[in-house]
C-alpha cells in the first residue's frame, strides 16, 4: 500500500503560494505531517481527499490516479477535516446509520452491525442515543472518526485532530488513531510535535509549502544528537543570545528561560549537552532552515 505525491504546487488567487513542488512517498502506518499554521498542510490535506485542485502535480495511491480518479479513491478515503461540524440535534447513532446509507450501504442489518462496531471502537456506545450537540470536544472528534471508517477505508486523513482537546482526550484519540494505523495509509497532519513523536513511524516537516524534512522520527533526533546545547539564562540575556548562537528553542522552567542551540561543536559558555527531542528537530527545521 503506498501513496504517492509527486511535484504538486498550488497558488491561491490571493498569489499565496500555498504548496511548492512537494514530493512524498507514504507506505502503510501512521504518518506524521508536521508543520506550524500556515504552512500548507490542510492544503496537501484537501487535495489528496479530492475536495480541491493543485495546480500542478500528481497524486496515487496504488493504481488509483486520485486527481483523475475521485470516485475510485473516494470509496476508499475516510477524511476526519479540521472544522467537523455535526448536526447538534441528532444522536450519533441516527448520523452515523444516515451517512452509512449515503455511503451506499443500503442492507440495514448491515449497517447496524457496522455502527455498532463503530461506536464500541471509538467508545461511543453508552453516548450512542445523545443529541451529538451535547459531546464534548473529544467525543465529536472520535465521532468524527468513526464517521470516516463507515466505508473500512485504506487512506485515512485527520487533519489538526487532537487541537483543543484536554489530555484525557487527546490520550484517548491517538490511541484510538494508532489502532486504525495498522492496515491502512494514516496521514496525521498536526502542529503538535508530541502528537507525532507518540504515534509516528514516518514523518515530514512542512513550511511555507515545503517539504523541508522527511523521515523516522528516532533516526531524526539520532541524526541531531552531539549538536544540540541546552542552558539555562536570565531572561535579560536572550536576545544577546539570540544574536550570537543559533537558538533552536526556549522552554520556561520555574520561570527562568532554558535554550537550545545548535552548534556541530561544544560552544562553550557552560553550554551542556542536551537530551535531543524531537522538538529540537522541528525547530532546528523551521528556524534554521530559511
Ligand atoms: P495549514 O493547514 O498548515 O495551517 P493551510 O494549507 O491552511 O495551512 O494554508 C497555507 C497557506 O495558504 C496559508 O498562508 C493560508 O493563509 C493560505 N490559504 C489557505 N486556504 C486559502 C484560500 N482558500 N485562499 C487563499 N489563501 C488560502
Amino acid at each position: 500500500m503506498q501513496l504517492i505525491i509527486e511535484n504538486l504546487s498550488k497558488t491561491y488567487s490571493n498569489g499565496v503560494q500555498a504548496l511548492k513542488n512537494v514530493s512524498l512517498t507514504l507506505n502503510q502506518g501512521m504518518f506524521g505531517l508536521l508543520g506550524p499554521n500556515g504552512a500548507g498542510k490542510s492544503t496537501l490535506m484537501r487535495t489528496i481527499a479530492t475536495l480541491q485542485e493543485p495546480d500542478e502535480g500528481t497524486i496515487h495511491f496504488n493504481s488509483i490516479d486520485v486527481l483523475k480518479q475521485k470516485d475510485e479513491i473516494r470509496k476508499i478515503l475516510g477524511y476526519l477535516p479540521q472544522e467537523f461540524g455535526v448536526y447538534p440535534k441528532i444522536s450519533a447513532e441516527t448520523l452515523l446509520d444516515h451517512l452509512a446509507t449515503l455511503k451506499g450501504i443500503s442492507n440495514a442489518k448491515e449497517r447496524k452491525e457496522l455502527i455498532k462496531a463503530l461506536l464500541n471502537k471509538t467508545n461511543l456506545f453508552d453516548s450512542r442515543r445523545k443529541n451529538l450537540g451535547g459531546y464534548s470536544g473529544g467525543m465529536k472528534q472520535r465521532f468524527g472518526i468513526a464517521q470516516a471508517l463507515l466505508n473500512n477505508p485504506h487512506l485515512i486523513i485527520v487533519d489538526e485532530p487532537t487541537a483543543g482537546l484536554d489530555p484525557a482526550e487527546r490520550n484517548r484519540f491517538l490511541n484510538l488513531l494508532s489502532e486504525i494505523g495498522e492496515n491502512s495509509v494514516v496521514i496525521l497532519s498536526t502542529h503538535i510535535v508530541d502528537d507525532v513523536k507518540e504515534l509516528c513511524t514516518d514523518m515530514a516537516i512542512i513550511n511555507n509549502g515545503e517539504v523541508l524534512m522527511r523521515g523516522n522520527p528516532m533516526e531524526a533526533i539520532f541524526s541531531l544528537e552531539g549538536r544540540i546545547w541546552s542552558k539555562r539564562i536570565g531572561k535579560p540575556q536572550m536576545a544577546d543570545y539570540k544574536k550570537n548562537f543559533k537558538v533552536v528553542s526556549e522552554k520556561m522552567i520555574s520561570g527562568k528561560p532554558e535554550i537550545h542551540i545548535y552548534s556541530e561543536t561544544p560552544p562553550g559558555e557552560d553550554f551542556i549537552p542536551a537530551m535531543v527531542d524531537l522538538e529540537d528537530v522541528y525547530f532546528s527545521n523551521i528556524f534554521l532552515k530559511n
